[in-house]
């Protein structure tokens, strides 16, 4: 592969459980299956506001909370070293993403995030990271934890991995650590594992 195209929530942080937005949404009557920043956009306008500002403090706690997933340091180690460039694409706001990248000093080739186009599960930011890197989609892998990045993924035509979460066991191909990243560095391609 090369490109490797990575989700932070859950996919390069160590998952966080029970999930902050799963809560935020049940505490502001969100749909489930929306997006919070979609859910955001159904509340009526007077509470709109004070639910978009609640939702930002809450993405800045958890950032400044989070772990990096063990194991995936290492891979982004591996990945500079192979002179094989990284992408960061996430449906976070661009001051937690900060916070993530500057609290444990990761670097990407690109970061992307909602502000810079559709939120997953769109394909827009996947495709940016496409034009940006110049690889075509099947040279790129994305890794990534939920139905959002897979859809995402598969309508950018890049092949996707999913690293295990508490709750995602029924997507696949899934990997068990980020270590199993590195056997894709030699141009395997993901149909040859589970
Ligand atoms: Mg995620």
């Amino acid at each position: 592969m090369k490109a490797f195209l990575f989700d932070m929530d859950d996919t390069l942080l160590e998952p966080v459980r029970p999930s902050p937005l799963l809560e935020f949404k049940r505490r502001w009557g969100l749909p489930n299956d929306h997006l919070v920043i979609e859910g955001l956009s159904l509340l009526p306008e007077t509470q709109r506001e004070i639910a978009r500002g609640a939702f930002h403090q809450l993405e800045r706690e958890v950032a400044q909370k989070s772990r990096v997933r063990p194991g995936m340091r290492a891979v982004l180690r591996a990945l500079r070293r192979a002179a094989v460039p990284t992408a960061l694409i996430t449906n976070n706001n661009p001051e937690a993403v900060q916070i993530v990248l500057q609290r444990h000093r990761l670097e990407f080739s690109l970061v992307l995030t909602r502000a810079d186009g559709r939120p997953k599960p769109a394909p827009d930011l996947i495709e940016q990271a496409l034009a940006y890197l110049k690889v075509r989609p099947e040279e790129a892998l994305f890794v990534g934890d939920s139905h959002a990045d897979r859809i995402a993924a598969e309508a950018a035509g890049v092949p996707i991995v999913f690293l295990p979460t508490p709750d995602n066991a029924d997507l696949h191909p899934r990997l068990r650590t980020p270590q199993e990243l590195l056997a894709f560095l030699d141009n395997t391609r993901p149909s040859a594992i589970g």
